[in-house]
């Protein structure tokens, strides 16, 4: 937790700092603009300083800063002494069409990558709710059957049981067929299975650290919005690893999923994320820090279960899915309380080293 204090407050500094500057940068451009004379349109660079604040100002913010610019170049235009008056008219009415171009473009670019973003994380979504629909539907439709005849020749053999005298040949008959239609649904649920285990790994070579760089852009958005603090702290001499790259990917987008999701209910200021990798003998073992709710005590033993969820909307698939894919990569993958609070996901791979040796 003190860590990440310290962080959070060394950028909000880091803010202020930027902050402060771009005041710097205005109050410069006001006394430029107001002692120059009219001819010469130094309110213009004001698009420069909204341009700069794109990063840390929200839409609102924004808006008030061109608002202010635009008062700050009228006001220059008023007290400015010398020069040609027509020609200062003109500049400042450029001045301020590209004060309110430039915030307009910026505007449009941000909601256009946030919408982009919510495509995206939609489509994650949708992936997840996808995968368990054709999972419920198929266990469904094929379990459905052989049960439905377990119940009728189960209340059959009741029948030729409770006749006087009880009908033992018909009895028997009716309990074998009750057995031969437990094992049809015990094979396809053995069946049904195999499918969720998915295709084999297609196992590689890869470049570690990139593959978790890449899908951890995924969300980067999504946590920016939420106020959470993403820290990377990936060990830069990993061999390179030996697994299904794209499904090492999907459990790395899983556990920060869970991770993001598990912040949701703690306060803003406390929201952090910390994902490390790092070598262990001859595997690479990769770790989710967050400071969210955590894990109660006897959860632990379930978090992998299929169908185990807290959550409301939950489905409780992804860590199942999750170990699936890790064991079939040759790793592990397991839980443990976070540090001070929240949880810590880690998982293990193996790397290029392990394959050499046998
Ligand atoms: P789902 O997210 O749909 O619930 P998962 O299998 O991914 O399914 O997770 C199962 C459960 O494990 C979650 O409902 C939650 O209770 C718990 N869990 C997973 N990740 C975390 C985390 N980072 N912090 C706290 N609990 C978690």
């Amino acid at each position: 937790m003190h860590v990440d204090h310290t962080r959070s407050s060394s950028l909000r500094a880091h803010r202020i700092l930027r902050l402060a500057l771009i005041g710097v940068v205005m109050a410069a451009i006001f006394v430029a603009d107001t002692t120059t004379r009219y001819e010469v349109a130094v309110a213009v660079f004001y698009t420069v300083v909204i341009f700069t604040s794109a990063r840390v100002l929200r839409r609102r913010g924004l808006i008030s800063l061109a608002a202010v610019c635009i008062v700050m170049t009228v006001i220059s235009f008023v007290f400015t002494p010398h020069g040609d008056l027509e020609a200062g008219l003109i500049n400042m009415g450029i001045s301020i069409a590209a004060i309110v171009m430039i915030a307009f473009l910026i505007l449009k670019a941000e909601a256009a990558r946030t919408a982009a973003h919510d495509a995206q994380a939609q489509l994650m979504r949708i992936a997840r709710v996808k995968s368990l629909e054709g999972l419920t539907t198929s266990i469904a439709h094929e379990v459905n059957q052989p049960l439905a005849a377990i119940v009728t020749s189960g209340n059959a053999c009741q029948r030729w049981l409770a006749q006087d005298p009880p009908n033992l040949h018909k009895a028997n008959q009716a309990l074998d067929r009750i057995l031969s239609d437990a094992g049809r649904a015990s094979t396809i649920i053995a069946r049904v299975r195999s499918l969720t285990k998915g295709a084999p790994p297609h196992k590689g070579e890869f470049d570690f650290n990139k593959a978790v760089l890449e899908i951890v852009a995924v969300s980067q958005t999504e946590m920016e919005r939420n106020g959470t603090r993403l820290a990377t702290e990936l060990s830069p001499d990993l061999p390179p690893a030996f697994a299904d790259r794209v499904q090492i990917q999907q459990v790395v987008g899983n556990l920060v999923l869970n991770a993001i999701e598990a912040l949701a209910s703690v306060p803003v200021s406390t929201r952090s994320i910390r994902i490390t990798s790092d070598i262990k003998g001859d595997a690479i073992v990769f770790a989710v820090f967050d400071s969210g709710v955590g894990i109660p005590a006897g959860v632990y033993e379930h978090l992998f279960e299929a169908f185990w969820t807290s959550k409301q909307e939950g489905i409780g698939v992804g860590l199942s899915i999750s170990r699936t894919i890790i064991e079939a990569n040759g790793g592990q993958i397991w839980a443990e309380p976070g540090e001070g609070a929240g949880a810590v996901f880690r998982f293990s791979v193996p790397t290029t080293l392990q394959e050499k040796r046998e």
